[in-house]
């Protein structure tokens, strides 16, 4: 039996006159943090948002080798794109990091910083600019949709960007990561969740283990329930709609996984 995939996320369509121009305009602004990727390869996309008061001070910022940090690109509030690192370069802006068993996320990672100081609403020139150059990211690497993450989502303890106002869900609807749609079975399945099933979930689908669960049941909230940030006492409590969009998530996971062992036996049957 096939269960239902949001329809928006199964094509990409090809790229419009406007996304052409976006990508033709990145302007280049080097910065010195970086170094060898070595033997890893690209797997996750990652979004942060630069807390900085403006985008060019979040640009110098990241582009000063004494704070030791960067990004591949900046998106800037009126939508412009910087490239500060070479995509086959490892860029520093993940820090102490983990998702679904890789760790060191900067070494098999492609970070995208987003000017906003982190509580205000993104602009839609500057989404509009995060989707053209995400979905060209993606289709260039090969990334999963499950890839696209979160810096909180991988350094949950730590941080909390992009943030509660970040677009996933419109995201998700044109092919840059993936948004819950729960279907009944998803409902059922986790309806008796205990603490330590949601937990056991949470594991399963990537976050670190050894945080507590408010820690982590927040850090998925901020990427796939952010409507629970306007009552402060829903944030980080598990209630049926995180069980049910977690249970959904992991389903699809499971499928994802499936395609790819048999998309792999092919490759080497074929070989
Ligand atoms: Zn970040």
């Amino acid at each position: 039996m096939q269960y239902p995939i949001h329809p928006s996320q199964r094509t990409q369509k090809a790229p419009t006159k406007r996304t052409q121009r976006l990508l033709q305009g990145i302007v280049q602004r080097p910065s010195p943090n970086f170094n060898e990727r070595g033997d890893a390869s690209v797997l996750f996309l990652m979004q942060h948002y630069t807390a900085m008061d403006t985008t060019e001070n979040a640009i110098q910022r990241l582009c000063d080798p004494k704070t030791e940090v960067s990004a591949h690109y900046v998106v800037g509030d009126d939508g412009t794109i910087y490239q500060l690192v070479a995509e086959d370069k490892r860029a520093w802006h993940a820090g102490v990091s983990f998702w679904d068993g890789h760790n060191s996320l900067n070494s098999t990672s492609i970070g995208i910083e987003i000017a906003n100081p982190g509580d205000v609403p993104f602009p839609k020139v500057q989404m509009d600019a995060v989707t053209a150059l995400s979905q060209d990211i993606i289709k260039r690497n090969k990334i999963r949709s499950l890839y696209v993450v979160a810096h909180s989502d991988i350094a949950p303890d730590r941080k909390q960007d992009p943030g509660e106002l970040f677009d996933w869900q419109g995201l998700a609807s044109v092919g840059v990561g993936v948004w819950p749609v729960p279907v009944q079975r998803d409902i059922d399945t986790s309806s008796k969740w205990t603490d330590a099933d949601v937990m056991q979930s949470l594991n399963k689908f990537g976050f670190v283990t050894g945080q507590d669960l408010k820690t982590l049941v927040t850090a998925f909230q901020r990427h796939f329930q952010p409507e629970v940030f306007k009552n402060p006492q829903q944030v980080g409590v598990a209630d049926d709609q995180t069980k049910a969009r977690l249970a959904c998530l992991l389903r699809r996971k499971a499928i994802s996984n499936g395609l790819l062992a048999r998309k792999k036996r092919l490759a080497g049957s074929a070989a």
